[in-house]
């Protein structure tokens, strides 16, 4: 079999979709499994929808995300350039082969010509009004014109697209490895779609069949979106000629809504909170003023639980394991096991996988993530506490910016105390507890948990106390707060300096509640 080559063809339009990473992601996951070639091409030839930056956006995106690619407009390689905006001489060479060999025409028709045509075809209740194989004969085109006329046309500089000529009757068929058999009766499902544009430049469906076949591509991985325009790309193989090297078609399913109604956008994402691009960016909203987006980066999400979650979004291992590193992915990843129904975005798994990652992180590799919230918050530090508060918090936090938020009592003391626990908690018993525990921890220098806790055990014995009656109070003296990570894990992390001046604080802050 040849070597595998897949690639990601973005239109460098604005962001990129998290659809758009699902799909980049399949294609490497692919590609890897099967020791081929990831190639990234940028399909820029629509001029009017070409956004400044997209580009870069993109491969900042896929940078980030580990994402490697073998080929690509910066990386270069031997199917280059890897812009199509470079490669137009190609496009036209065989614009004029289709149009030689009769598959293809020139068409002079103005909008005002085009829309007319299809007020007419409304007005005589066609459902799809479409410039087609019926529809071709009473427009201008060089099927209908004096070949001398077209030629003067031309010369004369007048404006002209060149239009695929759809056979009115033949079968298309493909078989899509994720679909199985399509198949579309030409005329009927196919307009005849422009190939070149007025501005010499191709469209899509033709600068993406001449570069997948230039570039040997051997499987089109991508959104269902595409499915439609899949039948229009095999004709054009076979009128090319390149039928035998055709690549093998995969259209993955749509991403939804979070109830499933419909195709997730951007605006699910600003509605729930959640963000719908992988990396933030500012690219022009639709009235054409810059529009600022949130991305998964930003928002917290570690790389390789976004990966292990998209990965999720359409394909499964068909085991019950849902936690996979990217190696294991590639091992475990197969296109037979995407599925055809559309799948649900569902935040909190997201959520979930974020945990996941961040609990099996080291104390050390999450403590960057501290260090970097400290500074920014000018809170002096022990650079050497890190890991272990980290370690303490990272069974109970979803993003790495927890870490500072909900652990500010390790490295601030409590300005406030939990009312609530305040009321219930805060009494007699307890405060006479706190004066013990203070009095036999201000002799020590430092303390692990096991002292911590076999220290309060034996006052509360000696005193005749449940530890159940008094430990939020404990708590709230320490933390301010009436749950958190292990309390005797924090005392040691604090050591008995601080813990007693936290102790004696509460005691002067806080008045005795009755006893319940
Ligand atoms: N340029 C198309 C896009 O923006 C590529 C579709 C394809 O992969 O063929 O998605």
């Amino acid at each position: 079999m040849n070597e595998v080559r897949v690639r990601f063809a973005p239109s460098p339009t604005g962001a990129l979709h998290i659809g758009g990473v699902r799909t980049v992601l399949y294609n490497y996951l692919f590609a890897r499994k099967n020791n081929g070639k990831m190639i990234l091409r940028i399909e820029d030839t629509d001029r009017t929808r070409f956004v400044e930056g997209a580009e870069k956006y993109i491969t900042e995106s896929l940078s980030w995300l580990g994402i490697e690619l073998d080929e690509s407009p910066e990386k270069g390689g031997a199917y280059g350039p890897y812009r199509q905006s470079e490669r137009s001489d190609l496009y036209a060479k065989y614009a004029q082969k289709l149009i030689d060999e009769g598959n293809a025409y020139y068409a002079f028709d103005t909008a005002e010509e085009l829309d007319a045509m299809r007020e007419r075809l409304k007005a005589a209740k066609v459902a799809t009004p479409q410039y087609n194989a019926i529809t071709r004969a009473q427009m201008k085109n060089s099927l209908t014109m004096p070949e001398e006329e077209v030629k003067q046309r031309i010369e004369s500089g007048e404006p002209y697209v060149i239009r695929l000529k759809v056979p009115l009757k033949e079968e298309v068929r493909l078989n899509d490895m994720v679909r199985g058999w399509v198949m579309v009766h030409s005329a009927a499902a196919i307009d005849d779609k422009v190939l070149m544009k007025s501005d010499g430049m191709p469209t899509y469906h033709l600068a993406n069949v001449v570069d997948d076949h230039y570039m040997k591509i051997t499987h089109v991985i991508r959104g269902e979106e595409w499915l439609p325009s899949a039948p229009l790309h095999v004709l054009l193989y076979k009128f090319l000629g390149w039928e035998d090297s055709m690549p093998q078609f995969a259209h993955l399913p749509l991403l939804l809504k979070p109830d499933g109604n419909g195709k997730l956008s951007k605006r699910d994402g600003d509605k729930h909170g959640f963000p719908v691009f992988p990396i933030e960016g500012t690219f022009p909203g639709k009235d054409g003023n810059p529009e600022k987006f949130n991305g998964f980066r930003e928002a917290g999400y570690l790389p390789d639980a976004l990966i292990n979650f998209l990965a999720f979004l359409g394909w499964n291992p068909g085991t019950e394991q849902e936690l996979f590193s990217i190696d294991e992915l590639i091992e475990a990843f197969s296109i037979e096991r995407i599925g055809k129904a559309g799948a649900k975005f569902d935040i909190e798994k997201a959520r979930w996988f974020n945990q996941q990652y961040i609990k099996s992180k080291s104390g050390e590799a999450l403590a960057t993530y501290l260090k970097s919230d400290l500074d920014a918050a000018g809170v002096d530090y022990n650079d050497e506490k890190l890991p272990k508060v980290c370690n303490a918090l990272k069974e109970r936090v979803t993003y790495p910016a927890d870490f500072w938020l909900d652990g500010k009592f390790f490295f601030q003391q409590p300005e406030n105390y939990d009312e609530k626990v305040v009321n219930k908690k805060w009494t007699e018993e307890a405060i006479m507890i706190l004066d013990a525990y203070k009095d036999a921890l201000s002799n020590m220098d430092s303390i692990d948990a096991e002292t911590a806790k076999s220290t309060l055990n034996n006052i509360l014995e000696e005193k005749g106390v449940k530890i159940g009656r008094v430990m939020q109070a404990v708590r709230l003296a320490i933390t301010g707060q009436g749950s958190g990570p292990d309390l005797m894990e924090i005392i040691e992390i604090l050591e008995p300096k601080e813990v007693v001046a936290r102790i004696e604080k509460a005691i002067k802050t806080l008045p005795a509640k009755q006893e319940q």
